[in-house]
C-alpha cells in the first residue's frame, strides 16, 4: 500500500470517525504481529520473554520470570531509550510486549507501537474522542491498557467505544459503542481477551450509570452477553437470578435507579482458567451518601463486590461484597489476582485484592469463601471483619449521618486504587501501592441530581474548609510500597513514603521489586525480601503506572509509562514518556526545559466576604473535582485557577464557564447548572483565594498534602 493510498484510506477512516494512525511501518507488514493465540495467552508464564496481557499473565501476578536484571547487577540499568508522548496529561497505561513491539495506551485513549530494538514509533492511533467529554470523565483522562489477540489490538477509550486495530498498521478494523452516550460512561480501564472474547467495562459511578461489563467477539466486535451489576427498573421483571437476588437490597420505590446506582467495572477483570471463572471488581454506589439511593440503608449487591462469572455466558456464579451500603467511594475495584496458597495447612487456588476499603480479601477462587479479611493499612470506619458473616464491623460514627462529619481513613483516595500490585511467588509476598489518605465526610442537605459534574451527596469541598475549622484532626495524602504477607496477613517491609498518589509495582525472578515513585519522580528498585532500596532513576516527572519487564535478542528490559503529578503544573513543559531500561543504558533525557509556572497575578479583591462565600460553595460542587480544592490542583491534569489571566476578565471567564469556550479540552459550558451570579461568585472566590496564597505562598505543589482534594486516586 502506497502512501498516498494509505493517506487516501486516513482521510476516509477519519470521515467515518474512526480516526487513524499517524505513520506505518511497511517492514511490519510481514510476518505475524502480535500473534496472540488462546494457547499463548493459557501458558504465558512460558514465555517470560514477553508480556501478552495486561497483568502478565491470566493470573494478573505481575510477576517476570526473568532474572537478568537482579539484586546484584541492578546497579548497572540504565536508559537504553525513551520515547516522548504527546501530552502533558497524567499516565497510567501499562504496555504489552509482543514479539518485538511494544504497544501502550496514553491519555485521550491514544495507543502508540513502537519498535522495542529503535524505540522507533510504528504507528499511532487517536480514536478522537470529543474534546467535550472529558467532563464526563471523574479523575483524569487516562489509559489503562490494551489487549492482543490475533493480530489485533484492543482499546477502549474515554467516550465507550471499544476499538480493534490492525497490530502491523494500527488502522480500525472494527469499533462498537459499548455505552449508551445519553449517560455519563466512560471507559479507562483495560481489555482482556479471554476465548475469543474481547472483556470491556466502565466507569461513571460518580456521575450517573449502571454499570456492567460487556463480552464482544474478537474477530467480528459482535456483542456476546453483557452483565448488569446493580438491578435496574424495580417496576420491570428482573433480568436474570442475580438481578433478582441484587433487587432485593435495593428500594422497591423511588428514582435512585434513574440516575444508575452506580457499581462499574472501571478496572479489576481478572480470569482464571483453573476454576474457568471471570472475576470482576465493582464500584461505589451513586450517590456516594447510600441515605440518597437508599435512606433504609440495603446492602445494594452487587456494589463494591468481587463478582465470579461464567466468561462463557456471563452468568453469575457467586459473589462476596465488602463494603454491604456502601457509603464512601469503596470501589472493589483495584486489581485481583489469582495464585495458590497454602492457608491453615491446606491448598487452596485463591482470588486477592488490596480493595479500597483498606482490607487485603483473600477467598476461595471457585466458591468465593472468605479465607483472609485483614487491614493492610490503617483505618477508622471499621475495626476488622466478622469471618462468620464476611461483614465488616463498622465504626457507627462512619457513616457521617445527622449532619456529624466524619474524617474518614481511608478517604475515596483508597488505601489502594487502582496502581497495580505484584506478587511475588518466590517470597510469597504482594507488592501493595499502599495509600495513606484522610477525607472529611460531610453530608450535602442539599443535594439533588446535576447533569454536569459530581453527584455524591456529599460536600466534596469540604477537605478545603474542615481542617482550617478542626486543625486537631488528622490530614495526609501520601504513599509507599507495602510488602504484605497475605497468609499471616501482615506488613512485612514498606518502602519510601511520597506525598500523594502511590505508583504501581513489578515483581521479578531477579529478586526485585519495581515501584514507580509518584510524586518523588524515582522510578525504584527494592530488594523483594528485605526492602532494601537497590536503585532508582530520576523520571523527571511523577509516575504512577504499572512496568512490565520483557527480553529481546537476549537482553533484559524494563518498561514503564511516566508523567503526571508534577509540580510543575498543566503548563509546564512535557515529560509523559515511555522509558526502556537495561542493563549497561547509557541513553539520557534532555535537560529538563526552563519553565516558571504563572505568577500570582490577582485583581484588587473587592468582592463582599458573603459573594466569596457563595463562590467557595459553587467552586466545591462543581469545579472543584477537577481543579483542585482551594482553587489550586496538584498535579498536570488541570489548569490552576488561582493563576489564570481569566481573574482579570468576568467577561472572559464567563465565556469559558457559561459559554463553553474550551469545550474542545472538556472545559463544557456549565449554563445548564450555573448563572451569570454564580459565575461571578466563583471568579470573587478565586481572587480571594490568589490573594491570599500571594501574601503567604503555599509550599510546593509536589509538597502539598494536606488539604488537598483527592486526584486521580479514585474513580
Ligand atoms: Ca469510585
Amino acid at each position: 500500500m502506497n502512501r498516498t493510498r494509505i493517506l487516501g484510506l486516513c482521510a476516509l477512516l477519519s470521515l467515518s470517525l474512526l480516526g487513524c494512525q499517524k505513520a506505518k511501518s511497511p517492514d511490519k507488514a510481514q510476518g505475524p504481529v502480535a500473534n496472540v493465540t488462546a494457547d499463548r495467552l493459557l501458558k504465558a508464564t512460558d514465555e517470560p520473554s514477553q508480556w501478552l496481557t495486561h497483568g502478565g499473565s491470566y493470573e494478573e501476578q505481575r510477576y517476570s520470570r526473568l532474572a537478568q536484571v537482579n539484586r546484584e547487577t541492578v546497579k548497572t540499568l540504565g536508559l537504553s531509550w525513551f520515547a516522548d508522548y504527546d501530552t502533558n496529561l497524567s499516565q497510567a497505561g501499562t504496555p504489552l510486549f509482543i514479539d518485538g513491539v511494544l504497544y501502550v495506551s496514553t491519555a485521550w485513549s491514544k495507543v502508540y507501537a513502537f519498535d522495542a530494538k529503535t524505540g522507533k514509533a510504528l504507528w499511532q492511533y487517536d480514536p478522537k474522542v470529543p474534546g467535550e467529554w472529558g467532563i464526563n470523565v471523574c479523575c483524569g483522562l487516562v489509559n489503562r491498557g490494551v489487549a492482543a489477540w490475533n493480530g489485533k489490538i484492543y482499546v477502549g477509550t474515554l467516550d465507550g467505544r471499544l476499538v480493534a486495530l490492525d497490530a502491523r498498521t494500527g488502522a480500525p478494523v472494527w469499533s462498537m459503542q459499548t455505552t449508551d452516550n445519553a449517560w455519563r460512561y466512560a471507559i479507562t480501564g483495560a481489555p482482556r481477551v479471554v476465548k475469543g472474547k474481547v472483556l470491556i467495562g466502565n466507569a461513571g459511578g460518580e456521575n450517573d450509570v449502571r454499570g456492567y461489563v460487556s463480552a464482544y467477539d474478537a474477530e467480528t466486535g459482535k456483542q456476546l452477553w453483557r452483565f448488569y451489576t446493580i438491578p435496574g427498573d424495580p417496576s420491570q421483571p428482573p433480568e436474570n437470578d442475580a438481578m433478582k437476588m441484587a433487587a432485593a437490597t435495593w428500594p422497591k420505590t423511588g428514582d435512585w435507579w434513574k440516575i444508575g446506582g452506580g457499581g462499574t467495572v472501571w478496572d479489576a477483570i481478572t480470569y482464571d482458567p483453573v476454576s474457568d471463572l471471570l472475576y470482576i471488581g465493582t464500584g461505589n454506589g451513586t450517590p456516594w451518601n447510600q441515605r440518597f439511593r437508599d435512606a433504609k440503608h440495603g446492602d445494594n449487591l452487587f456494589l463494591a463486590s468481587i463478582v465470579a462469572l461464567k466468561p462463557d455466558t456471563g452468568e453469575y456464579v457467586w459473589h462476596y461484597q465488602q463494603t454491604p451500603g456502601d457509603n464512601w467511594d469503596f470501589d472493589a475495584t483495584p486489581h485481583i489476582m489469582v495464585a495458590n496458597l497454602k492457608i491453615d495447612d491446606a491448598d487452596h487456588r485463591v482470588v486477592m485484592q488490596a480493595s479500597k476499603n483498606g482490607f487485603f480479601y483473600v477467598l476461595d477462587a471457585a466458591k468465593g469463601t472468605l479465607l483472609r479479611a485483614d487491614a493492610f493499612t490503617e483505618m477508622n470506619w471499621a475495626t476488622g471483619v466478622d469471618k462468620k458473616t464476611g461483614r465488616p464491623i463498622e465504626n457507627k460514627a462512619a457513616r457521617y449521618q445527622d449532619g456529624k462529619p466524619f474524617n474518614g481513613l481511608p478517604g475515596p483516595q483508597g488505601g489502594h486504587a487502582w496502581h497495580p500490585m505484584s506478587y511475588s511467588p518466590d517470597t510469597g509476598l504482594v507488592y501493595i501501592p499502599t495509600q495513606e489518605a484522610y477525607f472529611p465526610w460531610v453530608e450535602d442537605p442539599k443535594y439533588t441530581h446535576r447533569k454536569v459534574g459530581y453527584n455524591l451527596g456529599i460536600d466534596f469541598g469540604a477537605p478545603g474548609w474542615f481542617y482550617q475549622k478542626n486543625p486537631k484532626e488528622k490530614n495526609a495524602f501520601q504513599s509507599y510500597v507495602k510488602a504484605w504477607d497475605p497468609v499471616a496477613g501482615k506488613e512485612v517491609w514498606r518502602g519510601e513514603v511520597s506525598q500523594g498518589p502511590a505508583g504501581g509495582t513489578l515483581a521479578t525472578a531477579g529478586g526485585l521489586v519495581f515501584q514507580s515513585g509518584g510524586s518523588s519522580q524515582e522510578f525504584r528498585a527494592y530488594d523483594a525480601k528485605t526492602g532494601e532500596k537497590l536503585w532508582h532513576l530520576d523520571a523527571q516527572t511523577g509516575l504512577v503506572a504499572g512496568a512490565i519487564s520483557y527480553e529481546l535478542d537476549g537482553q533484559q528490559y524494563v518498561a514503564v509509562s511516566v508523567g503526571g503529578n508534577m509540580p510543575g503544573g498543566y503548563f509546564a513543559p512535557n515529560y509523559s514518556r515511555l522509558l526502556v531500561l537495561s542493563l549497561g543504558g547509557k541513553a539520557t533525557f534532555p535537560p529538563l526545559k526552563d519553565y516558571t509556572p504563572p505568577p500570582l497575578d490577582p485583581p484588587a479583591n473587592t468582592a463582599a466576604p458573603e459573594v466569596v462565600a457563595a463562590g467557595a460553595a459553587v467552586y466545591g460542587k462543581y469545579c472543584a473535582a477537577c481543579h483542585g480544592v482551594n482553587g489550586q490542583t496538584r498535579g498536570a491534569t488541570f489548569p490552576d485557577l488561582t493563576r489564570t489571566p481569566l481573574l482579570h476578565t468576568q467577561e472572559g471567564f464567563n465565556q469559558v464557564v457559561l459559554q463553553g469556550a474550551r469545550a474542545a479540552k472538556g472545559m463544557v459550558s456549565f449554563a445548564t447548572e450555573l448563572k451569570a451570579e454564580d459565575s461571578a461568585a466563583v471568579l470573587a472566590y478565586l481572587v480571594d483565594r490568589a490573594t491570599q496564597m500571594k501574601s503567604a505562598p503555599p509550599p510546593p505543589a509536589g509538597l502539598l498534602a494536606p488539604r488537598e482534594a483527592p486526584k486521580q486516586a479514585h474513580e
